[in-house]
């Protein structure tokens, strides 16, 4: 079992949950119900075509906020500090841990990635940092993010088993989020944030251990966003998209519900948050039933 004195997060270990104010007083329990909360809002409102990227911008706020206060719910922390057995660090038991992570990888094969679009932390900050008005690039390279992701995942897993030794932490969630500027692993993840301003959420494609299982469920979740036939094809989602998964037969694995496909699609009703309800439909072609369904 690995301590955070024994790892990169040592620096600031009692940072947040030895932090002085709002983050004694509020447990990080707290994180994990508003992320099972906002989860649930969010699917509603999507579903219900009650939000878009403009208003969804207020969760990214709201997770950041709880990010820097309680930090939580981070789970690629929470992730690394589960597999080191780091209970002191989790703040919980492994169980209890165990169980969150778990939980919240079964509402992703329910809802899709909603916690990585605006719950996390992690991911909410890299999205506002995204918003910084500058050229994107390796928008189109999913297939080199997904593979480094699993490379890193690999090196994470042997790194927690083998030696004890948590290599998420050396990317500085913790330092940053507990603002210890004093720490040199707080500029780590402020390089990923400046980072995020010229290439899409950089953490969350090529590193983060959780994110890659999440994509795993995510790509066959009941819930995506999906095509109707209502499409007219213009392919102005698929130039939005910062991930390639807006494409007619993308699984939609390393789809952060960001919204942009939405905001751009000229025509009501092309592109709605849907369940499945066939083959075909789960990666966004309509299915035979539906598409009678919509026929005048
Ligand atoms: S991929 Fe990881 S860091 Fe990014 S939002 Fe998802 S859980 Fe958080
Ligand atoms: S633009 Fe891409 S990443 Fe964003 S919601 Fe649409 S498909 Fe998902």
């Amino acid at each position: 079992m690995s301590g955070d004195g024994g790892g990169a997060g040592g620096g600031s270990g009692g940072g947040i949950g030895g932090g002085a104010g709002a983050a004694n007083l509020i447990p990080r329990a707290v994180g994990f119900v508003y992320a099972i909360v906002a989860i649930f809002a969010l699917a509603i409102l999507w579903y219900t075509g009650k939000i878009n990227r403009k208003k969804a911008f207020i969760f990214l706020l709201i997770s950041t906020g709880f990010g820097f206060l309680i930090f939580a719910p981070v789970a690629p922390h929470n992730f690394q500090k589960l597999i080191l057995q780091d209970v002191t660090s989790l703040g919980a038991s492994l169980q209890v841990a165990a169980f969150g992570l778990i939980l919240l990888l079964l509402l992703s094969l329910v809802f899709g990635r909603i916690f990585c679009g605006h719950i996390c932390p992690a991911g909410a900050i890299q999205e506002l940092a995204s918003l910084v008005p500058l050229p994107k690039i390796g928008q189109n390279r999913k297939e080199i993010s997904r593979g480094i992701r699993a490379v890193v995942f690999v090196i994470v897993l042997a790194a927690a088993f083998g030696w004890s030794v948590g290599i998420i932490d050396y990317f500085g969630l913790q330092e940053f989020f507990s603002l210890d500027v004093t720490s040199v692993l707080f500029y780590v993840f402020l390089g990923v944030l400046l980072l995020s301003t010229v290439i899409y959420r950089p953490f969350c494609r090529f590193i983060c251990p959780y994110g890659l299982l999440l994509s795993l469920t995510a790509a066959v979740s009941a819930f995506k966003f999906r095509r109707t036939d209502k499409c007219i094809e213009c392919g102005l989602c698929e130039k939005a998209c910062p991930t390639n998964e807006a494409k007619v037969g993308d699984l939609k694995s390393e789809c952060y519900m960001c919204g942009r496909c939405i905001e751009v699609c000229p025509v009501e009703g092309a592109l709605v948050y849907r369940r499945s309800t066939g083959r075909w439909s789960a990666v966004g072609i309509p299915d035979e039933k539906e598409q009678a369904e919509n026929t005048p």
